[in-house]
C-alpha cells in the first residue's frame, strides 16, 4: 500500500529533508509552504493519508489549520501529526486540544518519524490517548483492560498489560530498562532493573501463544523495542 503524505512546512531545508526521508521509505509526498496552499491542495487532490503539519507557519498557523480541518466533515478523518520545536511544551498541549493526532518535537530521527506516521495511520487517526489501540490483529482495550489477539481474549496480568499498552503506543522505539521502569511502573517505584526482564519474558511467553513474541526485540546492551515495522 502506498501512502500519501502532505507536508506543510515553511522552512525550505526542513521541508526538503522531510520529503527526502519519506520518499526513501516509499511514501508519496507532496510539500506545501503554508496553510493556504495546504487548503488548496486538499481541495484539488485526493485526500492524503496523513498530514505532517508544522505549528509555526506564517499566516494561518498549524494549530489553526488543524482546528479548521478537524471541524470539516470532509477532512476530519485525515490524521495530523503536528511538528513543534523543542521547548514549546504549552504548544504541544494546544496541539492536542486542536485535534492533532500526534505531535513530534524537532529534531527527530527519520526512523522515529516513519514509525510514528505508520502508527498514527494504523490507529486510523484516533486521538493520542485512545481508548483502544489496534495494530494488525492485536486490539488493546484500555477501558476494559483487555487484550485481544486474532479475535481471542488474551489472559494477561496487570503489569504485562501495562507493558503491552506502553509498547503498542510507542512502537519501533528502543527503551532502556530504566525508561521502561519509569514509564510502566512509575518513577517512584523501587524495582530492580532485572524485574523488567522478568516481565518481558512473561509477556513474550503470552505473545508466543499467538506467534507474536518476535515483536519484542532485545536491543543488546540497551533495552527493548516493540517492532511492528520489520
Ligand atoms: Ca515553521
Amino acid at each position: 500500500m502506498s501512502l500519501n503524505i502532505l507536508i506543510v512546512e515553511d522552512e525550505d531545508a526542513i521541508r526538503e529533508m522531510l520529503i527526502m526521508v519519506l520518499k526513501q521509505s516509499n511514501l508519496q509526498v507532496f510539500g506545501v509552504v503554508n496553510a493556504e496552499e495546504a487548503l488548496k491542495f486538499l481541495a484539488d487532490n485526493p485526500l492524503p493519508d496523513l498530514i505532517l503539519l508544522d505549528w509555526m507557519l506564517p499566516g494561518i498557523n498549524g494549530i489553526q489549520l488543524a482546528q479548521r480541518l478537524k471541524k470539516d466533515e470532509l477532512y476530519q478523518q485525515v490524521p495530523i501529526i503536528l511538528l513543534t520545536a523543542r521547548g514549546e511544551e504549552e504548544d504541544k498541549i494546544k496541539g492536542l486540544d486542536c485535534g492533532a493526532d500526534d505531535y513530534m518535537t524537532k529534531p527527530f530521527s527519520p526512523r522515529e518519524l516513519i514509525a510514528r506516521i505508520k502508527a498514527v495511520i494504523r490507529r486510523g487517526g484516533k486521538n493520542i490517548n485512545p481508548q483502544q489501540i489496534s495494530i494488525g490483529d492485536m486490539i488493546l482495550d484500555i477501558a476494559q483492560h483487555r487484550l485481544n489477539i486474532d479475535n481471542q481474549i488474551v489472559e494477561i496480568s496487570p503489569t504485562e498489560f501495562r507493558l503491552m499498552q506502553f509498547f503498542m503506543s510507542h512502537p519501533d522505539k528502543v527503551y532502556s530498562r530504566t525508561q521502561l521502569l519509569d514509564q510502566v511502573w512509575g518513577r517512584s517505584a523501587y524495582i530492580e532493573e532485572r524485574t523488567v526482564d522478568v516481565h518481558i519474558r512473561r509477556l513474550r511467553k503470552i505473545l508466543a501463544n499467538y506467534q507474536k513474541d518476535q515483536l519484542i526485540k532485545t536491543v543488546r546492551g540497551f533495552g527493548y523495542r516493540f517492532s511492528i515495522l520489520d
